[in-house]
């Protein structure tokens, strides 16, 4: 079997309503204003000031010493877990968790670490599962080293992990002398929808990072924080992986710009995604799960059609929306308007009615 780009947009008509990921957003004007008219220099060396600016406000932001930039969350992932862990130890995580199921099994290629993913409702293991989850030290067993979250839990529906829970977590691995790393993909959705700042969230959390390309809306770019000597490390593997850039401030200028618009502005996509979920539970046999934040997850098999049917049928109108896990995804964004949650809503109405 060929590996092919999981693109839904080939050969269909064109997407009207992209409900398919926070990734699918496309640089506002301003945006791109920011990004043409960015300072660079050479990133590799540490000569690019809109990169060096940008990590600056991302260890602020997240209360730690030092930030670097990434291409991506993934490279984020790998290289912060390629500096926490040594070949054969074990990670925590739970079994939803994007560093297991999507990251093209780069832990184990790489880094010779397996990854344990421990049960729980929505995308969230409890701190007795992770109690339970943690082995004795002996000659038998293999060193668990890490304990990694995700807030929000993308599969787990977008649902965010509260402070007393992450902390309650924290503590458990830390007094195993374990590191605790946070994939922050969609943090600031997270501390946008309860208040909570960022820099709190993270307290307990040896590593994070956040995506600028999710729901802050730039075209490329992640930073990673933690403890500067931690940095220096991920710096290493940074160069290793060919992840270290040279006039990168063109993608800081528009990370930079999301972080000065588009965070608060996340709410207006809570607001949307509520708006979709009430909507759906409105029509006879779907079933959906309450957002927390962007992600509406959904399944209409109760309305006599598959999930898969539904999300064909709707391609077919130009609305596009993800399958996963079994169930349907719909994501809002900075591209999504109530009026196009409104048209969702009356198309998928529609194809209910028809099937
Ligand atoms: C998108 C995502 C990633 C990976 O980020 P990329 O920038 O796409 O590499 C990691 N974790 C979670 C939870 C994500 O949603």
């Amino acid at each position: 079997m060929p590996y092919t780009p999981a693109s839904p947009t080939q050969s269909q008509p064109p997407v009207r309503i992209n409900l398919l990921s926070d990734t699918q957003t496309r640089p506002t004007p301003a945006m791109r204003a920011a990004i043409a008219s960015a300072e660079v220099g050479d990133e590799q060396i540490g000569d690019d000031p809109s990169v060096n600016a940008l990590c600056a406000r991302v260890a602020d932001l997240l209360g730690k010493e030092a930030a670097v930039f990434m291409p991506s969350g993934t490279m984020c992932n790998v290289a912060a877990l390629l500096v926490h862990c040594r070949p054969g130890d074990e990670i925590i995580a739970h079994k939803t968790a994007h560093i297991l199921s999507r990251e093209g099994g780069t832990h184990a290629a790489l880094g010779g670490f397996q990854i344990t993913g421990l049960d729980g409702a929505d995308g969230q293991f409890t701190p007795d599962a992770l109690r339970a989850a943690l082995h004795p030290h002996t000659r038998y067993e293999m060193p668990q080293t890490v304990v990694s979250v995700e807030q929000t839990a993308n599969i787990g529906g977008g649902t965010i992990w509260t402070k007393q829970h992450l902390d309650e977590v924290a503590d458990i691995a830390h007094a195993r002398g374990m590191a605790t790393h946070m994939d922050g993909a969609r943090l600031l959705n997270a501390c946008v929808a309860t208040g909570i700042s960022a820099q709190d969230m993270a307290a307990g959390w040896d590593s994070v990072w956040i995506d600028f390309t999710k729901g802050l809306g730039a075209p490329l770019g992640a930073a990673l924080a933690g403890p500067r000597a931690f940095i220096d490390k991920v710096w290493h593997w940074k160069q290793r992986l060919g992840g270290a850039m040279r006039q990168a401030g063109m993608s800081a200028a528009g990370c930079l710009y999301s972080l000065d618009h588009h965070v608060d502005r996340l709410a207006d996509d809570h607001a949307h995604a509520r708006a979709l979920a009430s909507g759906l539970a409105q029509i006879n046999g779907v079933v959906v799960q309450q957002p927390e934040t962007n992600l509406v997850f959904f399944d209409p098999a109760g309305a006599g059609i598959s999930g898969a049917d539904m999300v064909k049928a709707l391609r077919a109108k130009g609305v596009l929306l993800a399958t996963m896990d079994g169930r349907i995804r719909a994501c809002t964004h900075l591209d999504v308007t109530a009026e196009m949650i409104e048209q969702t809503l009356e198309l998928i109405r529609d194809v209910v009615r028809r099937a």
